[in-house]
Order: structure tokens, then C-alpha cells, then sequence
């Protein structure tokens, strides 16, 4: 198949063409130059590296009822919030069902891999990981040790399973634990992330000490926040929809002026679907609505590009011959690529390689 239009990836956004053998790309070039000389399949649209979900918390994906207007704690705080209640209320089987189903979503709609932080122990991380299977989707796993001070042995076994620690934030754990988990983490080559900065301001010093492979949220950070997290070169994953229930926002402009590295999430399972194209078009519009518009590209590389890198994958974020990781290919306009990409992508609209030519 050639696709003819737009090619969108860490080189930026071009016209051009990819020529492919199923998912694999043999060619790419300048349009009108591909070398099958009219012999093959042809559409019109934009080729993307596969998106990544960058936080999500599938564990409570199985809540489906409106989400009460309370404040975040009183939601999604732990123990007492709704989310805590519905995960110690809800058997381990209807858990994994709804897992599963968002799981199925997202690699409905294209997304290739998801950096999931969930709660419950390890019996959390093996729950999650039974209800993924074999689905088609890099799932990395943050799970949470449970007993402080921080037991080394159940550490160690949740580590086995787990990717990588996600933490609720630094103010709920005092430094020591916070070392404690960052360097078990650390010497099995794992992650070490939490969310920071989320209902209110903390201070840098604290969620940047020890270093984190990722940041949640920052909603609350100052432009000299920003700046310092930057600096440090710590990604940040954002989940504007998510604050947004909470009556809050990121500006994502200062995430775009401060050089963060950003990176795009659905967060709880229990608020929103976990739709990359949502959070995309609300990113996109929610900034323009409030006069502090961000590029489509800032917001292509968050969805799109700059994930792989984090996740050890670089490579995917490159279309170029030899090219053997997950992409998409859009049935859209290749005028303004990114624009497309942000405002107008479905998975209505995703070209599936196998699929027979259109009438
Ligand atoms: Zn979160």
C-alpha cells in the first residue's frame, strides 16, 4: 500500500509518501517518486507513529456511573474517596472486566502502548496484568507497595511484576520512603514516578528529590516550576479532561514555552475513556477557549512522538524504511498534518493495512 499526503514524526511534519508491506515501512519518499509505479493500493492521508497513552489508572475503569461533583480528594483520594471505596468494594473479576474493556478501546483506536499506575499491591499489578493478556498494547505497569515504613520484601516482589513505582504524590510519603522506592526501582532498572502538584502548588525541591523518571500533572506549577522540571529534564504527563472535572487546568502554553518535555493521559478510568483523540481535541481547544492556545505539533508529540523515547523505544517514533513498529495511517487531509491529527483524528478514520480497498 503507498499512503500519499503527510508524514508526521520526530523529523516534523512533511508531504511525502510511505510505501507499505503490511505494517512494515520499505519506503518513504517525496510524492509522486514512490517506486511502485502504479501497481499498488493507494490512499490519501497522514502516516503517524501509533499513539501512547501516558497515565491512565485502568483499575477503576469498571466505575461507570456519573462522577460526583466533590473535590479530588473526596473522588479519587485514598482511602476514603469513591475511587478507594468502589477498589476494596469491587470483586477482583468485575475489576479486570473493566480493565479489559478500556484495554480493548484503546487498541481499537490505535493506541499502541499505555503507562498504567495502579493501586492495590501487587495483587493490584497481577490483576492488571491478567486482564491485558495478550492484547496487542505495551502496557508498563507503576504498581504502589503498600505497607510503610517500606518493606524491602514486598517491594522487591512487586517489582518483579511491576515496571516501575507510581506514587500518590510526595506530600503523602515522607522522603525516606520516597529514597527507599526510587533506588529499589532504580537498581532493577525500573521507574520511579508520582503525581505532583495536582489540587495545589508543592515545591520542586520536594517531588524532584529523588529524581523521577515521570511527573503527573503539575497543573498547579508555576512558569519557574516549569522551568526548574525542564531543566531537569523529567517528563511530565498531562490529563487535561481529568482536571477539568475538577474544576481545574493546566496551561499547557507554559508547558509549551518552559521546553517540558509533555506527555498526553487519560487518567482514571472512572472519569473519562481512555481516548487519546478526546484528549487531544479538549487539549487543543480548552487552550484556544481560554486564549492561551498551544501548536498542534506540542500536542503531536505528546500523543504521538515523544512517549517512545521514555519508553525505551525511540526508534517507533522515526518513519523511515525498516520502520517495524507500531503506526497509523489517517484517512485525512494532509494540508495541515498535526492540525488533523489534533482536531479531526478518529478511529473512524484509521486505515487499516489489511483491509480491502475502499469501493
Ligand atoms: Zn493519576
Amino acid at each position: 500500500m503507498i499512503v500519499e499526503g503527510a508524514i508526521v514524526d520526530l523529523d516534523g511534519a512533511r508531504p511525502g509518501y510511505v510505501r507499505l508491506r503490511g505494517s512494515h515501512v520499505v519506503e518513504t519518499g517525496a510524492l509522486g517518486t514512490d517506486s511502485s509505479h502504479g501497481t499498488e493500493r493507494r490512499v490519501h492521508g497522514i502516516v503517524v507513529p501509533a499513539p501512547v497513552n501516558s497515565h491512565t489508572h485502568l483499575g477503576d475503569s469498571g466505575f461507570q456511573r456519573e462522577p460526583p461533583r466533590g473535590r479530588l480528594a473526596e473522588v479519587v483520594g485514598a482511602p476514603g474517596g469513591v475511587k478507594f471505596r468502589f477498589l476494596t468494594e469491587t470483586n477482583s473479576r468485575a475489576k479486570a472486566a473493566g480493565a479489559r474493556e478500556a484495554l480493548r478501546r484503546m487498541v481499537r483506536e490505535g493506541t499502541a502502548a499505555a503507562v498504567d499506575f495502579r493501586e492495590e499491591g501487587l495483587a493490584g499489578v497481577r490483576l492488571l496484568r491478567r486482564a491485558a493478556g495478550k492484547l496487542p498494547l505495551d502496557l508498563r505497569i507503576l504498581g504502589r507497595p503498600l505497607r510503610r515504613p517500606v518493606d524491602p520484601e514486598e517491594l522487591g516482589a512487586l517489582l518483579a511484576v511491576a515496571d516501575g513505582v507510581g506514587l500518590s504524590s510526595a506530600r503523602e510519603e515522607d522522603r525516606e520512603t520516597r529514597r527507599a522506592i526510587a533506588s529499589a526501582c532504580h537498581d532493577r532498572g525500573k521507574r520511579y514516578a508520582l503525581h505532583a502538584s495536582e489540587e495545589s502548588r508543592e515545591e520542586p525541591g520536594d517531588y524532584l528529590e529523588p529524581r523521577p523518571d515521570l511527573l503527573v500533572h503539575l497543573l498547579s506549577a508555576t512558569e519557574e516550576d516549569l522551568a526548574t522540571v525542564a531543566k531537569a529534564g523529567v517528563p511530565v504527563a498531562v490529563c487535561p479532561r481529568s482536571n477539568a472535572l475538577f474544576g481545574q487546568a493546566p496551561d499547557l502554553a507554559l508547558f509549551e514555552r518552559a521546553g517540558v518535555t509533555t506527555l498526553l493521559g487519560t487518567d482514571n478510568g472512572m472519569l473519562n475513556a481512555p481516548s487519546l483523540f478526546r484528549e487531544l481535541e479538549f487539549a487543543y481547544v480548552s487552550q484556544r477557549l481560554r486564549h492561551r492556545g498551544v501548536s498542534p505539533g506540542f500536542l503531536v508529540r505528546a500523543a504521538f512522538l515523544s512517549p517512545w523515547a521514555w519508553l525505551g523505544r525511540p526508534e517507533v517514533a522515526r518513519i523511515q524504511p525498516g520502520h517495524d513498529g507500531p503506526l497509523l495511517v489517517f484517512r485525512l487531509p494532509a494540508e495541515a498534518p498535526e492540525y488533523a491529527l489534533v482536531a479531526r483524528a478518529t478511529e473512524q478514520l484509521i486505515v487499516r493495512p489489511e483491509s480491502p480497498r475502499p469501493a
